[in-house]
């Protein structure tokens, strides 16, 4: 079958479009913009799959471009993971995130809709349950939605879109709230490392925690900040569900077979089920690369929650989603190897 995935130019995408190469024998059509994305990682799935993956550069709410697509090629299910996601930035720029995570993925859906398409697979976050109560956690998918931020409002919105075209169309969907994913690909190997072909994080300004302390490990930074070390948990920073990129790519495939199965259109969460704090994380980072760097307690960073955690029972029990990775230290390993492979 052919699957339009959209934004697998970036790090997400290109992970998960690798697990249905490898798992299935679908045929991809790839569209991105690379306004964020790395041509490089497309260019990596097709020396791998050089007869099943297409790619074309476009916006992904470009009507006259997508119909031209669908009209083409019988596109039976999406994977949308074409969006901005950047939190603070979402801030600033609200009406550029409404646009492009809303208005853009409405006229995705009105294409979808149009040409029968049956599965959508959404790219959701957990940014959705904004600051859920400590006594949520581990948060559920029937917790309250109350997201903070235009980013995590621009996810809802287009949640409610999809459950509400459920019901006037043949689409089925899976709405996958990802909690915080790292690691790069354990299909890398030393040779794919040397030759510049490893699927990895290649954010150009990064700001994730993993990325942000494995860049000082591999000297591309002198050092980082602690934000907020006064948070009510047991050593006063924030804990994270930190997922390996490569269940969360899998949870792609659980989703897709689920509704392949017959599945109704569904929500959940993908994470571990526990956390780790800042520092706990920062420690793990200079115990797997040897390497110690100076950390710096800096004021909190407006809008982080003190706690998430993912409960992934609802996944697990409706699906054939099994973590293979669940193990932080796995999961920085792959990253470094990566990054220190990848360019300063
Ligand atoms: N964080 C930090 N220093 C950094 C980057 C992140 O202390 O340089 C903290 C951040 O405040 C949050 C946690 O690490 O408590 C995870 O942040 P990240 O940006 O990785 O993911 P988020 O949870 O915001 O999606």
């Amino acid at each position: 079958m052919t699957l339009l995935c959209t934004g697998a130019a970036g790090y997400i995408g290109s992970h998960t479009a690798m697990a249905f190469l490898d798992q299935t024998d679908s045929r991809l059509i790839i569209i991105d913009d690379l306004r964020t994305g790395f041509r490089q990682n497309i260019a990596i799935l097709q020396a791998r799959y050089p007869d099943r993956v297409e790619f074309v550069e476009m916006d992904f709410g470009n009507r006259t471009l997508l119909e031209a697509l669908f009209k083409r090629s019988e596109i039976t299910g999406v994977l949308h993971f074409g969006a901005s996601l950047i939190v603070g930035e979402s801030v600033q720029k609200p009406l550029a995130y409404y646009h492009n995570n809303v208005a853009n993925a409405i006229a995705l859906f009105e294409i979808c809709v149009r040409f029968g398409v049956e599965y959508f697979i959404f790219s959701s976050t957990a940014a959705v349950y904004g600051e859920p109560d400590s006594r949520l956690i581990p948060v559920c998918e029937s917790a309250p939605l109350a997201p903070i931020n235009p980013y995590g409002s621009s996810k809802m919105m287009v949640e409610l879109i999809l459950q509400d075209l459920a019901k006037i169309s043949s689409m089925r969907y899976v709405a996958l709230r990802y909690f915080n994913v790292a690691g790069a690909s354990m299909g890398n190997t030393t040779s794919l490392l040397a030759q510049d072909q490893a699927l990895g994080q290649r954010s150009k300004n990064a700001t994730h925690l993993i990325k942000v302390a494995l860049e000082c490990a591999t000297g591309k930074r002198a050092g980082m900040s602690i934000f907020g070390d006064d948070y009510p948990t047991p050593d006063g920073t924030c804990i994270r569900d930190y997922i390996h990129i490569d269940d969360l790519a899998a949870a792609h495939l659980s989703a897709l077979r689920f509704l392949q199965a017959g599945g109704d259109s569904a929500v959940f969460n993908v994470g571990y089920n526990r956390g780790y704090s800042v520092k706990e994380v920062i420690e793990c980072v200079k115990r797997v690369s040897g390497v110690d760097f100076a950390t710096q307690i800096a004021p909190r960073r407006a809008g982080d929650p003190a706690e998430l955690i993912a409960s992934n029972a609802l996944l697990k029990q409706q699906t054939h989603w099994q973590p293979r990775y669940d193990d932080l230290a796995v999961i920085v390993r792959s990253a470094y190897e990566f990054e220190k492979a990848l360019k300063a």
